[in-house]
């Protein structure tokens, strides 16, 4: 951590600046003015002293060395007495005639012009500093005292000294009251630091500790506290909504794509996917074409465009809204797969052409035998029973095919599945209006009806099943052949097989013989009187009970239709 950089840091340095500064200054005066007073009052002193002394001393120059020396012990100066040429005449702590002239010192100076002379200097004599006072003149000589300033440099020392405790103990309460606030300021801060980045990183829970003081502080962590809460509240709803938004797009069955104005694949849901494989950057990488055409059509017309496209293996049919969204020009693509309903529709156009062609030969038939019977009532009576027979024939027929259908379209909105049906007893109560037509087509119908487990379903729908297999069966059976009628319970299921020793079914037809109107051989089927349209009844009322229905055929040996049919779960072990 670098101090200058953090608050605490430039907060202590700056107080031990201004600390030292401050004492500095202050130290350096009070070491000038303790000095200078220190000086006055030794110069006072020794004024004082001096005057003593002066009064002291004998008249006779030659007797002056002794008690000079004796006043200077005493009072603990050092004492020179000069003639005012200049010539020591006595010193207390030095033999007067090895001393040089003494006329140049600054302080004689003063004293020969009457004036208390005084001076501070290193003494030529002694070699240590002193303070020199020099009286003025009396009888001919001065008294100069003196003491050295080692007393004066003690206490400024002490005075130093006491300055830079001081300053230590300033500087040392100063970073610990730098401290103690820092810390005070900084703690919470640097929770709320901790606090933010944890935001940041994108924890919404993260709340700032808040501080009750210093007030700044406190205010400031309630604040970042709101500002979270706002926050956290704006990203919640956000998601939300932007999870509401994926939801929707990614379970809707149509393919939406978002084209920028600039042609941008901005965005695209699993739909379009699966319709377009992974969607292009761009809408130029769009297929097929027509897509990127109309794309760009509705940027930039600004209006809807409608395209229908077929694409992929299978080939699906897909129908595209290119909507413009906003006034950028941006585009929305709504892809649907129109691939069933395209189906359906042309399957409905076959059956209408289908059925119309199959009405119209009846309707034909009946009514040429009709305009023939007219003519024919007065100029050839006899062949009018004929031509009569044939209107009964044809009228037959059309009943039948219009029968079926009426069956077929109300089996195609689903059968009422209310009743429990035991599909043996029903085989049984069928078979018997069949004799008629095996005895003339010389077929034996035999039967293998074991007790079934009851089916939830209608009965009237699975008469019709199994009347159209047996008709079937006998009607596709040569004379001395067989048909065996077998119900039984497998597995939960319950199963009907129509077994004949018929025509059998080519293999390339047996995909297809539950097509409605088809035929492996329309003149037999006209023939015996089918319509085209059994087993596509018997397909559809299979599966309204939730069964299926297949067949297995070999040519010239015979079919085996098997429906299987589940057993109604709630009945299975009750008996009958
Ligand atoms: P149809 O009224 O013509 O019999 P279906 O829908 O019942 O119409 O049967 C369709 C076609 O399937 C028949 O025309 C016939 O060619 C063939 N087919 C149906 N059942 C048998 C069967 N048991 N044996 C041989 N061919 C059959």
């Amino acid at each position: 951590m670098r101090w200058g950089r953090t608050l605490a840091g430039r907060l202590f340095l700056w107080q031990v600046a201004v600390v030292l500064v401050v004492l500095f200054g202050v130290g350096v005066v009070l070491d000038r003015t303790l000095e200078q007073d220190f000086v006055n009052a030794l110069t006072a002193s020794l004024v004082s002293e001096a005057r003593v002394i002066q009064r002291a001393l004998p008249a006779d120059p030659a007797a002056l060395q002794p008690p000079v020396r004796e006043l200077g012990q005493a009072g603990g100066v050092r004492v020179t007495v000069i003639r005012t040429d200049g010539v020591v005449l006595a010193d207390s702590e030095h033999d007067p005639t090895t001393m040089e002239n003494h006329l140049s010192r600054p302080e004689v100076q003063r004293a020969l012009r009457s004036q208390v002379g005084t001076s501070s200097r290193v003494s030529a004599t002694l070699g240590i500093a002193f303070r020199y006072v020099a009286l003025p003149a009396r009888d001919g000589v001065i008294v100069r005292v003196a003491v050295p300033l080692t007393s004066v440099d003690h206490r400024r020392a002490t005075v130093r000294l006491a300055v830079a405790v001081g300053m230590l103990a300033a500087v040392g309460l100063t970073a610990l009251g730098a401290l103690l606030v820092s810390r005070g300021v900084l703690r919470p801060l640097r929770r709320a630091t901790a606090s933010l980045e944890q935001l940041g990183r994108g924890d919404l829970s993260a709340r700032v500790e808040p501080a009750e003081s210093p007030v700044e502080v406190a205010v400031l962590t309630a604040t970042l506290n709101q500002v979270a809460e706002r926050l956290a509240e704006e990203l919640r709803s956000s998601a939300e909504e932007q999870r509401t938004r994926d939801v929707i797009l990614s379970a809707m069955g149509d393919g939406v794509v978002l084209v920028d104005p600039d042609g941008r694949v901005r965005f695209s849901n699993p739909a379009a996917r699966r319709h377009l494989g992974t969607p292009p950057d761009t809408v130029s990488g769009l297929t097929p074409f027509a897509l990127q055409e109309g794309a760009r059509q509705a940027i930039l017309d600004h209006r809807a465009v409608e395209v229908e496209v077929e694409t992929g293996t299978p080939v699906r049919s897909l129908h595209a809204d290119a909507i413009p969204v906003d006034d950028e020009g941006s585009v929305l693509l709504v892809l649907r797969d129109v691939t069933e309903s395209r189906r359906i529709d042309s399957i409905r156009r076959d059956f209408v052409t289908n059925a119309s062609h199959e009405l119209k030969t009846p309707a034909a038939s009946i009514q040429a035998a009709a305009e023939t019977i007219r003519t024919a009532v007065t100029e050839d009576p006899g062949v009018v029973p004929r031509f009569a027979e044939q209107i009964e024939r044809e009228a037959l027929r059309l009943s039948r095919i219009v029968g079926d259908l009426l069956d077929l379209s109300r089996l195609e909105s689903g059968s009422e599945l209310t009743e429990l049906v035991h599909l043996d007893e029903l085989a049984r109560e069928e078979l018997p209006r069949f004799d008629g037509l095996a005895e003339s087509a010389g077929v034996e119908v035999s039967t293998e009806l074991a007790a079934t487990p009851p089916v939830r379903g209608s009965a009237r729908d699975l008469s019709l099943l199994i009347r159209n297999l047996v008709d079937n069966a006998i009607r596709y059976t040569k004379p001395g052949g067989r048909v065996d009628v077998q119900a039984r319970g497998e597995d939960g299921d319950v199963v009907l097989r129509v077994r004949d020793t018929g025509i059998g079914i080519p293999s390339r037809d047996l995909p297809r013989v539950f097509e409605r109107f088809y035929r492996v051989d329309r003149a037999r089927s006209r023939e015996t009187g089918g319509t085209g349209l059994g087993l596509s009844i018997v397909k559809h009322v299979a599966e309204n009970h939730g069964g299926t229905v297949s067949v297995e055929s070999e040519l010239g040996r015979g079919s085996t239709f098997e429906v299987r049919l589940p057993g109604d779960p709630s009945r299975l072990s009750s008996g009958r």
